[in-house]
C-alpha cells in the first residue's frame, strides 16, 4: 500500500505513514490473536481441516496414517494383557492406595501425550482436548466398547449388574482461582470431547472449594495433605458407575480425594478412572 502511495504521490504525508503503522500493528495484532484464541476454537468448533500432529488435510482432529504410525512405534500398547492398569502390580506399587475400581490411560507422559496436553493447559486449545480424546478412543475406549459387547453377548450377569462403560462423565475440578488464571478446565474439556465421542452424558457434580498448591511441586505425604478435604460433592446420582476424567495422573492422591467427595454422597457407586497419561513418582 506504502508503494502504490508512493507511485500516486512521491511526497505521503508524515501523519499518513504513522496511520499505516498503525494499521499494520493492528492487523498483526488481530492475526496473532487469531492463531493463538480465535482460530482454534472456531476449528474446534466447526470442524478442523487439519491433523493436529502432522497437520495435513484430514476431516478428523488426527488422521489414520498418524494414528497407524503411532501403533506401529508401540504408543498406546499395554504390555499387561489387560487395559486396566489397576491389575497392573508395577503401576499399583506407585499409587496412592486407590479408592477407585479401574484406571486407564493412554500411554506414559510421552510424545505426543506431552505436548497436547501442554497445549491444552497453556494455551487455552480446546482443539489439543479434542485431539486427546480421540488418541482415547483409540487406543483405550475401542478395546473397552469390544470387550463390553463380548460381555453382553455372553449374557454376562457381571455386565448388567456392573456395566463396564460408565454412565456418566465426571471431570476434575480446578479451584476458581486456578480456573480464572488459566481460563480453562481441562479436564472438563476432556469430559466434554469424551461425552461427545461416547454419548456418555457428562456433569460436573464435584467442587473443588479450597484453592490448594500445586501438586506437581509436592512430594506424596505433602500432596496429600494439600488436597485433604479439598472436594466436595452434594449430588447424589442414579447411575451406578461412573467415570472420573483427568488429563494426568501422578500418584493418584487427587483422584482419591475426589473419589471419597464423590462416595460420602454416594457409598456405592462404582468409579473407573480416564487419564490420558500417567506419570509415576519412583
Ligand atoms: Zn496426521
Amino acid at each position: 500500500m506504502r508503494l502504490y502511495l508512493l507511485s500516486m504521490n512521491n511526497k505521503p504525508s508524515r501523519a499518513l505513514e504513522i496511520r499505516l503503522s498503525q494499521l499494520t500493528r493492528l492487523m498483526q495484532r488481530i492475526s496473532s490473536l487469531y492463531n493463538k484464541q480465535v482460530g482454534p476454537k472456531l476449528k474446534s468448533t466447526f470442524g478442523h481441516q487439519h491433523c493436529y500432529l502432522c497437520h495435513q488435510y484430514c476431516a478428523s482432529i488426527v488422521c489414520q496414517f498418524c494414528l497407524d504410525r503411532l501403533a506401529e512405534i508401540g504408543f498406546g500398547q499395554h504390555p499387561s494383557s489387560t487395559l486396566d492398569l489397576l491389575r497392573n502390580p508395577a503401576t499399583l506399587k506407585n499409587l496412592d492406595t486407590p479408592n477407585y475400581d479401574h484406571l486407564y490411560a493412554i500411554d506414559n507422559y510421552v510424545w505426543p501425550l506431552d505436548k497436547l496436553i501442554l497445549d491444552m493447559k497453556f494455551g487455552h486449545q480446546s482443539v489439543a482436548a479434542r485431539a486427546l480424546a480421540c488418541l482415547f478412543m483409540h487406543f483405550v475406549y475401542s478395546s473397552l466398547r469390544r470387550q463390553a459387547n463380548t460381555e453382553i453377548a455372553n449374557s454376562s450377569q457381571d455386565a448388567c449388574k456392573q456395566p463396564l462403560i460408565p454412565q456418566l462423565l465426571v471431570p476434575v475440578p480446578l479451584s476458581n482461582k486456578r480456573y480464572w488464571k488459566r481460563q480453562c478446565n481441562q479436564a472438563q474439556l476432556l469430559s466434554e470431547w469424551l461425552s461427545k465421542g461416547t454419548l456418555i452424558p457428562n456433569e460436573a457434580i464435584v467442587q473443588r472449594f479450597k484453592h490448594t498448591q500445586a501438586q506437581s511441586e509436592l512430594d506424596k505425604q505433602q500432596r496429600i495433605e494439600n488436597v485433604s478435604n479439598a472436594f466436595k460433592c452434594d449430588s447424589i446420582i442414579s447411575v451406578q458407575h461412573l467415570g472420573l476424567i483427568d488429563d494426568v495422573i501422578t500418584t493418584g492422591v487427587t483422584i482419591n480425594a475426589v473419589c471419597s467427595a464423590i462416595k460420602k454422597r454416594n457409598p456405592n457407586v462404582k468409579i473407573t478412572v480416564w487419564t490420558m497419561a500417567i506419570t509415576l513418582l519412583k
